[in-house]
């Protein structure tokens, strides 16, 4: 009963997004920024959490069934996007691995494109944990052809790797703040200058 009423509702909210709002950007980072790497937190840490994030954001029928290989799934889908910004943000990452992750989560989301006249688009056929994740990689899809996949980044600090949107005009931001990991990495850099004179 729930499904029934949730489904039609949902696509008219993400048609209704695509048209009016465009690609976001901050699912994406948001959905990667659920693991904090300095703190130690995770906030998909299990079925539960998994599905109240997702069903929050619209992504997933509330009440639907979440399993622990769910998690272990969207989590390694979260790391190999995080891997994909730290890799083009100068950091170590395997990009390959993490590209080749990602394509076998949007293969388990049964992603199809739509040669709709109006709409075209791509979109995931999958229910449940599957069908939400890749919806977050329909968003990394759109995101990319749009162009503001050049300004999403990982945060330079290698215990940090915070994702994020940069918005500066020379898209020069190699920091999640200034207050924390830039300053962190500015005293660094003194303490190596003044060690090595
Ligand atoms: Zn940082």
């Amino acid at each position: 009963m729930i499904r029934s009423y949730w489904l039609p509702n949902l696509l008219r909210k993400v048609s209704g997004y695509k048209m009016h709002g465009g690609p976001d950007p901050g699912l994406i980072s948001d959905f990667v920024n659920t693991r904090d790497l300095a703190r130690g937190t995770d906030v998909l840490a299990g079925p539960t959490q998994l599905h109240d994030w997702l069903a929050a954001r619209g992504l997933l029928a509330p009440g639907a069934r979440v399993t622990s290989v769910d998690v272990a799934e969207a989590c390694r889908v979260r790391e190999a996007l995080r891997d994909v910004l730290a890799a083009k943000s100068g950091l170590d990452a395997n990009a390959e691995a993490a590209a080749a992750e990602i394509d076998a989560a949007a293969r388990r989301a049964g992603i199809e494109v739509r040669f709709d006249p109006t709409c075209p688009r791509v979109e995931p056929t999958a229910r449940g944990v599957r069908g939400a994740v890749g919806r977050i990689l329909v968003e990394v899809y759109d995101v990319m052809v749009d162009g503001s996949w050049d300004r999403m980044k990982a945060c330079r600090a290698d215990d940090c790797r915070w994702a994020f949107l940069d918005t500066s005009k020379n898209r020069s931001r190699c920091w999640c703040s200034m207050e924390s990991c830039g300053n962190r990495a500015k005293v660094q850099a003194y303490r190596q200058r003044h060690v090595h004179r």
